[in-house]
């Protein structure tokens, strides 16, 4: 079997911000693999498709089951890959993941079964950034910034039986306009909002429902030490980017001073970054997006490491149905799989429309899918309103 051609496609997730990229790798025998460049949101995704545009020529011909030929063709042969950046690992993310689609359905066995087995049938999700809302119509419409706004959310995320819940409470200001980076000391004022907004939360879901708190690497270490301690009396699980990701040493002093765990990694790419963020104990959690880490087989790699740090694993899923069902495929045979993240995004009409299938947590636990290879497909829908629709079918 030979890889043919690879079609790219640019997604309509129904919002400027959001366009999914999904390559989809045709082989000469008529089977065909999907995998995610997960930089569908905020800036990035059109350097994505450029690069899977570039990159694809170098893997026509070869064999689609040679998931670590391609790869470390990938990485080596195109110069920029060895650099590390989220443009290059995430083309080559969306590539291998394809190829594991592949495999999966040329042996007609799901990926988890290629990965070692399952460990569990069903995976613990979190109620994902609750600032945005938990609608079903997009999230840009329901922001949460006042306390009670917040509170109604995460109610009916734990109504809906989510036992975690992460929020962002210094996404938005008291007027609900963009907060911007949060440099320390924080100013009283804003303490106390924060605090409000806390105490909102955590009356709403009760004294056993885990906090998650998201700070999208928009604090420093001295205002994310702040903001830990003003969360710590309302039971936080763990504390998310709390500085600039790869900042290393900060991490290590946010942990040491706050006593939270600290998780991230969805800005960080290849095992080797990973590696120093492990010797140095940044994480405790790590998050890698199978979309932008390497695909699913760098991914494995960074989790296994991870166990050999006693880090545990919530892989990062912000993307089309195609991310969710990668994510769910490698979760399910972690031993060191701590929780698995529910964006708010999953539940909009628009993203759900873009699979084959609909993959949402029943009673706050996701079922892991047993169809061959990833268990999702492109709807038709998906591909007959892309945004582009790329096609390399000549190697380089
Ligand atoms: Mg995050």
């Amino acid at each position: 079997m030979k890889i043919k051609s690879v079609e790219i496609f640019l997604l309509d997730g129904g919002r400027p911000g959001w366009r999914p990229i999904v390559c989809r790798v045709n082989t000469d025998e008529g089977l065909y693999g999907c995998g995610e460049a997960s930089v569908g949101f905020d800036a990035g995704a059109l350097g994505s498709v450029g690069m899977l545009r570039e990159l694809a020529p170098l893997c026509i011909g070869m064999d689609p089951m040679a998931n670590e030929a391609v790869w470390d063709h990938l990485f080596h042969d195109s110069f920029w890959g060895q650099g590390g950046g989220v443009i290059a690992f995430s083309a080559i993310s969306a590539i291998d993941t394809a190829l594991w689609d592949i495999r999966g359905k040329a042996l007609n066995a799901p990926i988890w079964q290629l990965l070692g087995g399952k460990i569990r049938s069903e995976l613990r999700a979190y109620a994902s950034q609750l600032q945005f809302g938990w609608g079903t119509d997009g999230m840009v419409f329901d922001r949460g910034f006042r306390p009670e706004d917040l509170a109604e959310h995460a109610a009916r995320a734990v109504s809906e039986g989510f036992d975690a819940v992460k929020i962002n409470f210094i996404t938005y200001d008291e007027s609900g306009k963009r907060l911007g980076f949060l440099r320390g000391p924080i100013p009283l004022r804003t303490r106390h909002m924060i605090e409000a907004r806390l105490r909102a939360v955590r009356d709403a879901i009760g004294p056993d429902v885990d906090l998650l708190l998201e700070n999208h690497g928009r604090t420093d270490a001295v205002s994310a030490v702040e903001l830990a301690r003003i969360a710590a009396p309302y039971g936080v699980m763990f504390m998310e980017e709390p500085s600039t990701p790869f900042l290393l040493q900060t991490c290590e002093q946010i942990h040491r001073e706050s006593n939270i765990p600290i998780a991230g990694g969805e800005r960080v790419f290849g095992r080797w970054n990973y590696l120093n963020l492990f010797q140095h104990a940044a994480l405790q959690i790590a998050q890698p997006d199978i979309g932008t880490c390497g695909g699913i087989t760098e991914a494995k790699k960074i989790c296994d490491m991870a166990h050999a740090f006693d880090v545990g694993i919530q892989t990062h899923v912000c993307g089309s149905p195609i991310s969710i069902a990668a994510s769910l495929q490698l979760e399910c045979v972690l031993p060191n799989f701590v929780i698995h993240e529910h964006h708010v995004t999953n539940r909009s009409e628009a993203n759900r429309s873009l699979g084959l299938y609909d993959y949402q947590p029943v009673n706050g636990r996701c079922a892991v899918p047993d169809l061959p290879g990833l268990g999702q497909d492109l709807s038709e829908k998906a591909i007959r309103t892309a945004l582009e629709h790329i096609v390399v079918d000549t190697a380089l």
